[in-house]
């Protein structure tokens, strides 16, 4: 029998979940997978090999033991695969829906050489959901109550990730985020049809059980100063995540009817969510000719949530080719199957327009040497400009960090690109220039993925348990 799993690869291909048709996907803001039944994910989990050195585990930036928990499910025990599952991982049913897979375990599993990978994403989520369902909860009777305490700021992957390791350790986090629920970007970035929301109010009960106390609806620096918890906490975290929008830095930016992405996709989060402040607050696309300017996951979000939105067109402008787009090529086929018409090498010189914008001024680019990061530079075609007509441009240029004035007042070093310092090579681990302060997640490495902010988030944790000797 054993010798037949380990070839059950020759004889069950590779299988993702179903989708959901396309005409219904374009018109609701729900996941659009459907969940793996139990016997798509034994028959996945069976095709596992069992590699000795495990290469999807490596290139897992939190180290999931991921053949240890696909042969766990495939003999039936979702609970001990959940708790395995949970002991690298704070939020496993959420990366094994957003994680670029393509590019990190899946990419590196052993059968992806010509086999096609074991759907690891949609196990590690059918693992945690499956679990949750029947009544599961993670085991915290073992846990010994120290009398410290630490303040968190920003209930994204980064904080909860710190919070969940140090919850574990009996130090009591306390976290705070100036938004109505947690979660961050989860809940307010990512659409609902990617990663739906009632997944992170689940998470939520879950973490106050296990005794994380959430402060919503409050700012550090506004409604709590920085000085409050230094006096009052043995240590602070930040996960505070990049907030500066970038510019293309070309005519008509500021033109009615131009906007940054994350204001838009917010906006459609708290319509939805029902948390809209203001009726006025809502960037509407419907019966416009929108074209989104990017080519990461922001712009498959925009491109995506412009189609749920009734938009009369939606095309997508990128300056270099689809080889080389940084977002997960996932979530580009889905936006090209909903409806998304893909133009790329094309490079955004000026937006027009009178009074509003009327177009996209773009010039075809051919690919010429690698820059310092060895991706082909797109070089400018002369006399190849033309105008894309649109009545809304959506700019999904990327972040940049938004270092807070008063990190300067707490000698909380910033390096030139505005991300926090916390280096990860130290006696404590991402300890900021401030002792007592620590930070991890976008803040400090620039905006990246949910899990790698789950990473330093709980490897911070670990950083400040050594600082407190815990
Ligand atoms: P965030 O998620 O930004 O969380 C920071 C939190 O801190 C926020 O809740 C904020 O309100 C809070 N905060 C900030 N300042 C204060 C303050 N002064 N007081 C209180 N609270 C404060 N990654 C993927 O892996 N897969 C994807 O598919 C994907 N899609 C994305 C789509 C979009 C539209 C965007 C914008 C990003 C996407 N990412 C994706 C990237 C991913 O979401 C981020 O890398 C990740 O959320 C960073 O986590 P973080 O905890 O560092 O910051
Ligand atoms: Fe793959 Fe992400 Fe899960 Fe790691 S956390 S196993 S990279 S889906």
């Amino acid at each position: 029998d054993r010798l037949h799993n380990n070839f059950q690869f020759l004889d069950v291909g590779r299988q993702d979940p179903n989708k959901k048709a396309i005409e219904t996907r374009k018109t609701e803001f729900v996941e659009i997978y459907q969940p793996f039944s139990e016997e798509q994910v034994a028959n996945q989990s069976h095709r596992c090999l069992e590699c000795g050195n495990p290469y999807c585990e490596w290139k897992c930036p939190v180290h999931n033991f991921i053949p240890n928990w696909l042969k766990l499910i495939s003999e039936g025990n979702i609970f001990e695969a959940a708790e395995l599952s949970h002991q690298t991982n704070t939020l496993p049913e959420v990366c094994g829906r957003v994680c670029p897979q393509d590019r990190l375990c899946e990419g590196a599993c052993t059968l992806n050489d010509g086999f096609g990978a074991v759907t690891i994403g949609n196990a590690e989520k059918y693992i945690t959901d499956t679990a949750f369902a029947m009544g599961w909860k993670p085991d915290m009777s073992s846990v010994v109550w120290t009398d410290k305490k630490v303040a968190v700021i920003g209930a994204g992957p980064a904080g909860l990730g710190c919070a969940d390791v140090l919850v574990r350790n009996g130090v009591k986090p306390v976290v705070f985020d100036r938004y109505p629920e947690i979660g961050g970007l989860l809940t307010f970035g990512i659409p609902e049809f990617k990663l739906e929301k009632s997944v992170l109010v689940r998470r939520r009960e879950i973490f106050t059980e296990m005794g994380i106390e959430f402060r919503l609806n409050t700012e550090i620096g506004k409604d709590v100063s920085m000085e409050e918890l230094l006096s009052e906490y043995d240590a602070v975290f930040m996960g505070m995540g990049t907030y500066n929008y970038m510019k293309g830095g070309f005519p008509g930016e500021d033109l009615p009817g131009v906007y940054d992405a994350l204001p838009f996709l917010v906006s459609s989060v708290n319509r939805n969510l029902g948390f809209e402040k203001n009726p006025s607050d809502f960037i509407s696309v419907e019966g416009k000719k929108v074209v989104v300017l990017g080519g990461g996951d922001t712009a498959m979000d925009c491109n995506r949530t412009s189609i749920r939105q009734q938009a009369e067109s939606v095309s997508c402008a990128y300056r270099r080719d689809e080889d080389n787009m940084p977002g997960s090529k996932r979530e580009v086929a889905n936006a090209r199957e909903e409806g998304v018409e893909f133009l790329f090498n094309r490079q955004p010189i000026a937006i027009v327009g009178e009074d509003k914008v009327e177009g996209v001024k773009v010039v075809t680019t051919q690919l010429g040497e690698a820059d310092e990061n060895g991706r082909r530079r797109p070089e400018p075609i002369p006399g190849s400009e033309e105008i894309l007509p649109a009545d809304l441009v959506l700019i999904a240029f990327g972040f940049r960090p938004s270092p807070e004035a008063w990190f300067a007042d707490h000698s909380i070093n910033v390096n030139d690109w505005g991300g926090v310092e916390a280096p990860e090579q130290q006696a404590f681990k991402f300890q900021t220039s401030n002792p007592k302060v620590f930070a991890g997640g976008d803040m400090v490495r620039g905006s990246d993925l949910v899990v790698t902010a789950i990473w330093e988030g709980r490897e911070a944790a670990e950083g400040i348990l050594d600082y407190l000797e815990v």
